[in-house]
């Protein structure tokens, strides 16, 4: 008998990830407690915006373990407060550093702004906020008549993000059971950190597969690829915008240019001197933070990273990177780079162009063919990304803050800077445990996508394991 899970989010889509393993009678824990986004649904139909309040009965729910801290992993907390909730908030050493800073955001953009407020919601989550150790097993529950214990391990997503493994054992549990909830799985050759290591053995794995259809290019060779369309792009004298989240991809972006041009020094390529004068602009106070925080926690990066640290570089904070912080200083910094020459790299939240600074970017540039626009993130559909994406190569237009506006701009795609894993790393996480599972869930995967994974797994696993899609 395997033990009882409900999915109360990214059952179908890919957002809401919340996930309910119930250890002895209603006595159970949660793994996550995401933000359903944009247009996607809770499981009774309900949309995005009007799916925060808990809908599930959460007496007897004693922890709530959180794989990560982006906002669909972790975003509903106020409402799991709200709710009653007054249980630990379990999450690795890293996360717990950022979870604060991702919270307060979370509660501005959705809540209120006011400082007070966004102060006391701080003040009540930061307490219950318990940082575990990774691979060390921890026990979250223990009565007379079962235990259940979890154990972090890295996911290799974003700095912080984990896999969990939970044990079940106890009179309850004669027959010791093992589940392990993936979190987001991050992809091998991610930059700045360590690829995660298939687990050991389980009973029942549920399994993200967002790309579970999909293979990324070729990871290994992404870094030349980012530096030519760069190069090509400052060819005429102008910008480049790279729209990106503040947490994750804004991070790798900076490593790579800053090993990009510690290479052009040391062995100077064609385009070497436009390298050297060239800045880059971090336009996002937030992604700024994370920045500082990114460096802050710098033991668990990979070695590659903490070797570059080793021979005197700093590999997320160098002279050509420069930060914007005001608004008054976006504002100029819009209107100086779209009129002059002076070749730029900027990046700027949002990833998909929805609002922040990188829309104003977007208006004062996208008319004008010296500038260029490089998405290295998923725009999803209905989002202004995916217009230029779709529409910009054509000639089309765009309509950002209800303006038409015409794409003459260069427009770029990179997929090889996915945080996440794709059809052949999540095919191998599976097949490259000691053990094959008995049983895999996929989750957090749109329908077509997880019934064309299933397929795939079901092969790979010449039909050894159960999988529900
Ligand atoms: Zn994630």
């Amino acid at each position: 008998m395997n033990p009882t899970i409900h999915h109360h989010g990214a059952r179908h889509g890919v957002t809401g990830s919340c996930h309910q393993l119930f250890v002895e009678g209603d006595n159970s824990f949660l793994i996550d407690c995401g933000l359903f986004q944009g247009t996607e649904t809770a499981p009774d139909g309900r949309a995005g915006a009007d799916r925060l309040d808990i809908d599930f009965p959460i007496a007897g729910i004693g922890a709530l373990v959180l794989t990560h801290v982006h906002i669909d992993h972790c975003g509903r907390l106020p409402w799991l407060l709200a709710a009653g909730f007054k249980g630990p908030i379990l999450c690795s050493e890293p996360s717990a550093r950022l979870l604060p800073t991702v919270l307060a955001d979370a509660f501005q953009v959705g809540v209120s702004r006011d400082r007070a407020m966004v102060e006391r919601y701080l003040d009540m989550v930061e307490p219950r906020i318990r940082a575990l150790p990774y691979g060390k097993w921890h026990t979250i529950y223990r009565s007379a008549g079962a235990t259940c214990r979890i154990r972090l391990q890295r996911a290799g997503h974003i700095l912080g993000s984990a896999y969990v493994e939970c044990e079940l054992s106890g009179a309850a549990w004669p027959d010791k059971r093992r589940v392990i909830f993936s979190g987001d799985l991050g992809a091998p050759h991610a930059p700045l950190l360590p690829a995660p290591r298939p687990p050991w053995q389980a009973d029942v794995l549920v399994l993200e597969t967002t790309y579970g259809d999909r293979q990324h290019e070729d990871r290994r060779n992404r870094r030349k690829r980012l530096q030519a369309v760069v190069e090509r792009a400052l060819e005429d004298g102008g910008t480049v915008i790279i729209p990106a989240f503040s947490i994750g991809r804004t991070q790798e972006l900076l490593y790579e240019f800053e090993d990009i041009l510690h290479t052009e020094r040391q062995r100077p390529g064609k385009h070497a001197d436009k390298w050297a004068g060239l800045k880059i602009f971090l336009d996002s106070p937030l992604a700024q933070r994370f920045t500082e925080l990114y460096r802050a926690l710098q033991p668990f990066w990979d070695a590659e990273a903490r070797a570059r640290v080793r021979a005197g570089r700093q590999p997320l904070s160098y002279d050509q990177l420069v930060a914007i912080d005001t608004h008054e200083r976006h504002l100029a910094n819009v209107q100086r780079l779209a009129r002059s020459r002076e070749p730029a790299i900027v990046i700027a939240a949002s990833g998909m162009c929805a609002g922040g600074r990188v829309v104003n970017y977007l208006k004062a540039m996208l008319g004008d063919p010296r500038h260029d626009v490089l998405f290295v993130g998923y725009q999803a559909r209905g989002t202004p990304g995916h217009a230029i994406q779709t529409y910009g190569p054509r000639g089309g237009y765009v309509e950002l803050d209800g303006e038409r506006i015409d794409i003459r701009a260069g427009v770029h795609s990179m997929s090889g800077y996915s945080a996440h894993a794709d059809q052949a790393d999540l095919t191998r996480f599976v097949t490259r445990m000691r053990h094959l599972p008995g049983e895999v869930r996929l989750v957090h995967g749109e329908d077509e996508v997880r019934a064309a994974f299933a397929r795939h797994l079901g092969a790979a696993t010449a039909g050894k394991v159960r999988i529900v899609a």
